[in-house]
């Protein structure tokens, strides 16, 4: 039956080749296959349904549209799905974060947006250098994947990856070794032979880079390093952002305000394409047209969008519940990790995960998980950490489910417990 996937689809497939089954349907933490095995999703799109699948609230708007007879495709023209859209972003999302940004719809996916923030930032500052970090992931394309730090992901572009230079993140020193010590140095030495950057892009939670959360004092004093050398900072929130770690956007709770912030994945709320780029007014020096593509306008999204933001930001009993969510999860991976000998917990709010000093074990365990009917991938350069990223929307029942069968999946591939605390690493702050 599912023969034409191995004969026709290319061997750039993955995700198909850890989860080997035909999945029919999705509802909420759910999904089921062609032999009607059901799944719980701790994966969730990688961060593409934030809202879970299929959820009533998103669903129920979208088949109305379709059936209405509204424009599927726009362009950039107007409709009133995209004005709704705009001016609940607006009302629930800028305003009541004190937020002044311009939105551009760069074209529907995540390294869309992060081209889109490159090139203007190149464009503002007329420098051509950017900054990026150890271990970023930031998508593709070229732009994208000069900033990104995975080698065998670099190595796909098949040339030279150029004008970009890589720092070391929080935490990848020996912890000792004061932050951003080489930066301040370089960007004050006129003979240190760094080009002055545009930009620096950040994640506040590297999301394929091994889930490391950035603290928000380093967060706090790159935006101040880049204040005081006039460099654009980016915020890369397509994976972290739309309540990922609690809040909407990631850098709330560090008190940051980027000057371009990137978001996609949960964005649409639906798992429909959809991106935004979001940057100072001072910034919009873009002539019309200047950047385009053909599928900016894609109004399903626009309306699922603003569905996902009235259902659940207007909504200040949804925060509260993801908070509880947060804090039933890190509770239980940290006994998990404090009882599992080399492994500790990485992450933040539903982006966290589980480290293992044994690099193989993690991917064990994500198929010993698959055959106990729970869907999760792996993160890090190494496929080194257990990744946990189930719907903002998940109820404690299924939480803890899964969660019991991630735990039984350690104990097979790891061992018995262990009384004697032996985490490798702190749980995050
Ligand atoms: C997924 C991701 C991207 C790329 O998004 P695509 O839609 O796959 O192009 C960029 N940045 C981050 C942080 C991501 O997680």
């Amino acid at each position: 039956m599912t023969d034409i996937f191995y004969s026709l689809e290319s061997e750039v497939r993955s995700y198909s080749r850890s989860w080997p089954v035909e999945f029919v349907q999705a509802s909420g933490a759910t999904q089921t296959d062609s032999n009607g095995t059901q799944y719980l999703d701790f994966f969730s799109g990688a961060g593409a349904l934030n809202y879970g699948h299929n959820h009533p609230a998103v669903m129920k708007p979208l088949v109305e549209y379709l059936q209405s007879g509204g424009v599927l495709h726009g362009m950039d023209m107007m409709t009133p799905a995209k004005r709704e859209f705009l001016q609940t972003f607006k009302d629930v999302i800028l305003e009541p974060r004190d937020l002044h940004y311009k939105v551009m719809f760069p074209g529907p996916t995540g390294t869309n947006t992060v081209e889109a923030a490159l090139k203007l930032a190149r464009k503002y500052t007329g420098r051509q250098h950017i900054l990026s970090f150890t271990n970023a992931f930031h998508g593709m394309t070229l732009g994208s994947l000069s900033v990104t730090g995975n080698s065998m992901k670099r190595q796909g572009a098949g040339i030279p990856l150029t004008n970009s230079s890589k720092i070391p993140y929080d935490d990848y020193l020996d912890g000792e070794t004061p932050d951003f010590l080489w930066l301040e140095r370089v960007l004050e030495d006129s003979g240190s032979g760094v080009d002055k950057p545009a930009a620096i892009i950040v994640e506040t939670v590297q999301g394929e880079g091994g889930l490391r959360a950035a603290r928000f004092d380093w967060l706090r004093r790159l935006a101040e390093l880049c204040q005081e050398h006039e460099i654009l900072l980016i915020v890369d929130d397509v994976q972290a952002g739309c309540g990922r770690t609690g809040t909407f956007f990631s850098f709330e709770e560090a008190g940051i305000t980027p000057d371009i912030v990137c978001l996609s994945k949960s964005i649409s709320g639906s798992g429909l394409p959809m991106a935004l780029t979001l940057f100072r007014p001072e910034l919009d020096i873009w002539s019309p047209g200047e950047h385009n593509g053909t599928f900016r306008g894609n109004n399903p999204a626009f309306v699922t969008a603003t569905a996902a933001l009235r259902e659940f930001w207007a909504d200040p009993s949804f925060q509260s519940r993801l908070a509880d969510t947060i804090d039933t999860l890190q509770s239980r991976i940290e006994a998990i990790a404090l009882s599992t000998s080399g492994a500790g917990v990485r992450g933040r709010g539903l982006l966290t995960g589980i480290v293992f000093d044994d690099p193989e074990a993690a991917t064990k365990i994500a198929a010993e998980a698959f055959r106990e009917g729970l869907l999760l991938e792996t993160s890090g350069p190494q496929d080194e950490v257990v990744k946990l990223m189930p719907p903002l929307t998940i109820s404690a029942e299924d939480l803890d489910r899964g969660l019991d069968i991630l735990e039984a999946a350690i104990r097979t591939v790891t061992g018995p417990a262990v009384d004697t605390p032996t985490a490798t690493e702190a749980p995050a702050a």
